[in-house]
């Protein structure tokens, strides 16, 4: 398997980095800069990019197909249906309009952002129904504990192929049981809010030791996700930072860094709820 992907339990694979757009596509002076951004790091490599009909209303959508067109095959592209949305008819309309947005014919991956009032066995019908059609490569969910992991399982055949969740250096809770649990079944966390919306960034212990490595925080918040096996999603709009995030791609940590980290940001010693945003 080449570098830098993970297969899914479905058998195609997936970029270990991708790019976030949560906020983008607010404001219409933002938008050159922040289609400037996805591009420079799809041409980095972070070819995987997230983003919902949720974020700005279909906003980050629409920047994102503007950043992937005339790039599309390059793309690991990944959207989410909201819970409202996420009945066994209303799963597909939205991922139709979806596809208008981002200007393309097919999803590599469609996540039920997270949980609602519809019967999870609807919506994994549509997901089922969807690549059947070649709508979308594969399906998987978000904000999912291991409760509803394990609810899950009675209804997706084994088709879950990603859990995205809240995972930083910060907010460690799922090595509790829910990361073992997806590595035991190789179904990927993908860790949103990787740099916990810049907060991690502040840490005086990241920071001492991200300074000793001559490599910055995210690098190293970022680094340590890639070490841990999960699939981090940072959102920039800046070209510079972009570059800097892709670097976590390069940089290998020791046991001695490890043990630092654990330190400053103890591992979860009982089990805890399923942090959100
Ligand atoms: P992140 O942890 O990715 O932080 C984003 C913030 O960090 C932005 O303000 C960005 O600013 C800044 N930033 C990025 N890189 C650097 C850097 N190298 N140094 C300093 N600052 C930096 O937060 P998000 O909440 O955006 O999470 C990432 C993605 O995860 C989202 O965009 C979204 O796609 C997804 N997500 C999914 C959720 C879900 O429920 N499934 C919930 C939340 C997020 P700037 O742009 O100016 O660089």
């Amino acid at each position: 398997m080449p570098e830098h992907v993970v297969r899914l339990p479905n058998g195609i694979t997936m970029p270990t980095l991708g790019q976030g757009t949560w906020f983008m596509g607010e404001s219409s002076s933002a938008k050159k800069e922040e289609i400037a951004a996805l591009q420079h790091g799809i041409d980095l490599g972070m070819t995987l990019i997230d983003t919902a009909e949720m974020y700005a209303s279909g906003g980050a959508e629409k920047v994102t197909g503007e950043a992937i067109a005339g790039r599309r095959d390059k793309i690991f592209l990944v959207s989410k249906v909201l819970p409202g949305n996420a009945s066994r008819k209303g799963t597909v309309a939205a991922l139709e309009r979806s596809l208008q947005r981002l200007k393309t014919d097919y999803l590599d991956l469609y996540l039920l952002h997270w949980r609602g009032s519809y019967p999870l066995s609807e919506t994994f019908e549509a997901m089922e129904q969807l690549v059947d059609a070649g709508k979308i490569r594969a399906y998987g969910v978000s904000n999912f504990d291991l409760d509803d992991m394990e609810e899950a399982a009675q209804y997706d055949n084994g088709n879950i192929c990603v859990n995205q969740v809240l995972y930083n250096l910060a907010s460690r809770g799922i090595e509790w049981d829910l990361l073992p649990w997806q590595k035991k079944r190789n179904i990927p966390v993908m860790a949103y809010s990787p740099l916990y919306q810049t907060r991690l960034l502040k840490s005086s212990g990241l920071k001492r030791v991200a300074e000793k490595l001559s490599i910055t925080p995210a690098q190293l918040a970022l680094a340590w996700l890639l070490h841990q096996g999960t699939v981090p999603i940072p959102k920039s709009s800046s070209l510079r930072r972009v570059e800097e995030n892709r670097k976590a791609w390069d940089i290998t940590l020791d046991q001695s860094v490890l043990d630092e980290l654990d330190a400053i940001f103890p591992p979860p010693d009982h089990k805890m709820p399923l942090d959100v945003l």
